[in-house]
């Protein structure tokens, strides 16, 4: 009965969407199909990451290494108004539309080819958030026929991806607190994940697991040990789900209660294992003598079971961070081949502000290598890869306040890399082709030194002064390929300012990546050899997207210079004060691509 029905049904289905072709745009739905195969399908990019592994590869060739030098502007738009701020976001591009969200907490959709604007979204921003870097926003999710981002009062929304209309809002958390949230939401098995901002205020990190076409809540997961996780049922009722770590295990006394680690550089997820992987921030306050031990699950990478909502394992770069050490970089999945017998390990690897390029075992989080992709580290001098631990440096950390005559100030110390990190928010990328990573890295210190300081809420929690100062006359920014096996560092390209925008790669066999002089530039993804660069006219920290538009590659970046450096780069910011911000996104592509 079933074989006979079949094409009759087809036929139907066939009509229908004629006829809904003929009368207008058909809303093809992101599936989670879609979104798992993102990395490999090239005519759209429907997950933060290109691929919710989040190498930012793409197999595409038509650009390469030949052809770059014809590669010029298709379009750009202006998110307009007087708001040009940093501009971090990773455009989505789905069913002929781009979506990008915007500083302030907007959001625009235009037709992916012509650029021609087709709605935006402006959310209403209450007086007294707490951004702690810069009014930005990463970019937003796809998902049936929605499009989700995060606001920096720290709510979600979801908006029709045809229309702009709002079909739901979900408060995250209380901004009043100092919660933020300015990360791209994931997709991870059908369920929404995002984290939050906030860990200068003392907030509790997490990561969440919602409905993405309803927003409700179905887990929740404190990255701070001590806090209980919830599921949700459909009524919306907690059930405790068990508390992360143990409470008092790696804190003594009650800081945990406003212990940070906050989540706010997202989350990527990896089908394989069925993980998502969350880096958290600094433990508050930043004055490490008022906490001491471990302070889970700060400074790490915490993997979580997408289904249970429960910790599968961790691993904590900085504990015991003192230097404001956020571990929040990107967790990235990979093959690993053992050099030595040939076996292909499952992995993952992480560029650490801390300085160390980290590779992990992402089934059971063993430490399998640990890297300087800086030149200079003070805080350690390398990781026992048996015990997962660093080998701090004597005299690394900025001393305690209470060993002063008056108590009120600790002995500075220089530290390298400087608080914003070897690497910061901006994303590395990782090609199969070359087997190699591409590091957007820094190279800065800092004096630091502590103060005493108690929570209040809403106010900032440091216990910390600093002076951020650059190590080179002649560059800060490199851009770095790290080959995972060796830990070498293969090639690099340097930068005068420091490297904020994120990086892709593909197999064309090129790297692109923006600078906040305001080029974008294609490299050879083999040796670092610039083969193309275009001015966009002004700083680029965000990274780019290549996807397929009617049989012609495409290149898309947003741009704006601003986010953390011009506000917490201290003498780095002074010396890079000349770079003017903006607000657009460009899109590129080849020169008669078609002939
Ligand atoms: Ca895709
Ligand atoms: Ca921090």
């Amino acid at each position: 009965m079933q074989i006979q029905k079949l094409p009759g049904q087809r036929k139907l289905a066939l009509a229908l969407s004629a006829a809904l072709t003929l009368a207008g745009p058909v809303s093809a739905k992101v599936t989670d199909a879609d979104i798992l195969n993102d990395a490999k399908t090239n005519q759209d990019v429907v997950s933060f990451g290109m691929g919710t592994q989040g190498q930012r590869f793409s197999p595409m060739t038509q650009i390469n290494t030949k052809s770059v030098k014809n590669l010029v502007p298709a379009w750009s738009m202006s998110f307009g108004g007087e708001k040009q701020r940093g501009q971090e976001s990773q455009p989505v591009i789905h069913n002929g539309k781009m979506f990008v969200t915007a500083s302030y907490s907007r959001i625009f959709a235009m037709d992916a080819k012509t650029g021609k604007k087709l709605w935006k979204y402006e959310h209403r921003l209450p007086d007294g958030i707490m951004p702690c870097c810069d009014v930005i926003n990463r970019g937003a999710a796809l998902y049936d026929d929605l499009v989700i981002f995060a606001t920096l009062d720290a709510q979600l929304v979801a908006l029709n991806q045809d229309t702009g209309k709002v079909v739901w809002k979900e408060k995250l958390e209380d901004y009043k607190a100092g919660y933020s949230a300015t990360a791209a939401p994931i997709i991870a098995k059908g369920k929404l994940i995002t984290g939050v901002s906030g860990g200068e205020f003392g907030v509790i990190g997490r990561i969440d697991a919602r409905d993405p076409r309803t927003g409700k809540l179905l887990w929740t997961r404190p990255t701070v040990e001590g806090h209980m996780g919830y599921t949700f049922d459909k009524d919306g009722k907690a059930i405790e789900n068990g508390i992360s770590g143990t409470t008092n295990a790696t804190w003594s006394g009650d800081l945990w209660q406003t212990g940070g680690a906050a989540t706010w550089n997202g989350a990527t997820y990896d089908p394989e294992t069925n993980l998502i992987f969350a880096g958290t921030g600094n433990p508050s306050p930043w004055n490490s003598h008022l906490r001491p031990g471990d302070n889970l699950f700060s400074s790490s990478t915490v993997a979580i079971d997408a289904d249970t909502g429960k910790i599968a394992w961790h691993f904590q770069g900085t504990p015991h961070d003192g230097w404001d050490f956020d571990g929040v970089n990107e967790f990235i999945s990979f093959d690993l081949k053992d050099p030595k017998t040939g076996k292909v390990i499952k992995a993952g690897a992480k560029a650490d502000r801390n300085g160390f390029f980290f590779v992990n075992d992402r089934t059971n989080g063993k430490l399998l290598g640990a890297y300087p992709f800086v030149n200079k580290i003070t805080w350690a001098t390398g990781f026992d890869l048996t015990t997962g631990r660093p080998n701090f440096t004597p005299d690394g950390r900025p001393g305690n306040p209470l060993d002063s005559a008056d108590g009120k100030k600790g002995s500075s110390v220089f530290s390298a890399p400087s608080f914003l990190g070897g690497k910061n928010q901006q994303q590395m990328a990782y090609s199969p082709q070359t087997g190699l990573f591409y590091i957007p890295a820094n190279e800065w210190g800092m004096d630091i030194w502590n103060e005493p300081i108690a929570y209040k809420k809403g106010a900032a929690y440091l216990g910390a002064g600093f002076t951020i100062k650059p190590l080179h006359d002649d560059y800060i920014g490199a851009l770095r390929a790290m080959d995972p096996k060796t830990g070498k560092i293969v090639w690099e390209s340097k930068n005068y300012a420091p490297l904020w925008g994120g990086v892709l790669t593909t197999g064309g066999g090129l790297v692109f990546h923006g600078t906040p002089e305001g080029l974008l530039r294609a490299l050879d993804a083999k040796t670092g050899e610039e083969l193309w660069s275009f001015q966009v006219g002004t700083g680029i920290v965000a990274p780019p997207v290549t996807w397929e538009q009617d049989g012609e590659q495409m290149v898309a970046v947003t741009t704006g210079w601003g986010g953390a450096v011009p506000l917490w780069g201290g003498d780095v910011a002074k010396r890079v004060n000349y770079l003017e911000q903006g607000g657009s996104v460009w899109v590129f592509k080849l020169h008669n691509a078609k002939k």
